[in-house]
């Protein structure tokens, strides 16, 4: 079917509020970049009045072409030496229990960005005692950077898997399946009380089948949460959306993924990685 080109009722979204300003005016002020912005997040106006954002680290630039993200690609920058400071103060500015730090990939860094990922979840730690979620990229599957974040003792260790492996090609290109399981697996070998968390986009033309073969893929190392989020194309030079996943189904998915065994599953058509993050982790804790 051809992707419809007006947004189903359940997809519409508020329109930017002025309560959103603190959040923004601080982002600017240290000068962070955040995944709401650069990604395009639907969630954006809510999260932000709420003053709450998730910090995108190691610059602006990526070193991935994946066919559904619009951060920018290129040259990329320098790293900040500053940032991780600049990170922690912009958490604490913004009263944040539960901090999440996300990050472009860099695979131009020997060690992907996992020092730098490793000094921010300590500047934010020492500065605010916040809980703190790391959503990071693969590293390449270097095990020695995966097991330095893990030293950063971070609350949740975040990895998304995207989507089902027969569209990697095509969404999540240079990344690979196994990889992402086995990443989320060396977490919980090295630090089995860590939190475990993955994530899937809908709507990209995979099939219930796939689905449910991720989950359980996802379970058999342990992965302790779920989210499960619609796929909204950012521009029209990015994949176009196969599918609208109508609310009932995600409804659905949810319960049969928490079936599997996940102790937290988010899953409806604007969860993202990042959404409602705190409350989730708090469920898993508690469950
Ligand atoms: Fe930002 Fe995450 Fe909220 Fe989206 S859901 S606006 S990425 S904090
Ligand atoms: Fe976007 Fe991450 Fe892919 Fe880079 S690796 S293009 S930031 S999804």
């Amino acid at each position: 079917p051809k992707p419809r080109r007006r947004l189903p009722s359940w997809l519409k979204r508020p329109m930017p509020q002025p309560e959103m300003l603190f959040t923004s005016n601080l982002i600017e002020e240290f000068q962070l970049e955040t995944v709401c912005e650069s990604a395009k997040c639907p969630n954006r106006t809510e999260c932000w009045a709420q003053k709450t954002a998730t910090f995108m680290i190691l610059g602006n630039v990526c070193t991935r072409p994946c066919g559904f993200c619009s951060v920018p690609k290129g040259k990329t920058e320098a790293l900040q030496a500053d940032e991780p400071h600049r990170v922690a103060e912009a958490a604490a500015r913004l009263g944040l229990k539960h901090v999440v730090i996300t990050s472009v990939t860099r695979d131009d860094l020997p060690d992907g960005g996992a020092e730098h990922f490793f000094e921010c979840i300590h500047a934010v730690r020492n500065r605010t005692g916040a809980a703190v979620e790391v959503l990071t990229p693969d590293f390449r599957g270097n095990r020695a950077s995966i097991s330095r974040v893990i030293e950063a003792a971070p609350d949740v260790f975040n990895h998304n898997t995207e989507t089902v492996p027969r569209l990697y090609d095509r969404v999540r290109r240079n990344a690979v399946y196994r990889g992402t399981l086995d990443l989320l697996k060396q977490v919980k070998d090295e630090a089995p009380t860590m939190q475990t968390k993955s994530g899937l986009m809908l709507g990209l033309g995979e099939t219930t089948e796939e689905l449910l073969d991720v989950f359980a893929d996802l379970r058999s190392v342990d992965c302790d949460m779920l989210t499960l989020g619609q796929y909204l194309q950012p521009t029209r030079d990015h994949l176009p959306v196969e599918r609208y996943v109508p609310p009932e189904e995600f409804d659905e998915l949810g319960e049969m993924a928490r079936g599997m065994g996940f102790k937290m599953v988010a899953s409806g058509p604007f969860v993202r990685s990042s959404y409602h993050a705190g409350e989730m982790a708090d469920g898993a804790a508690a469950a």
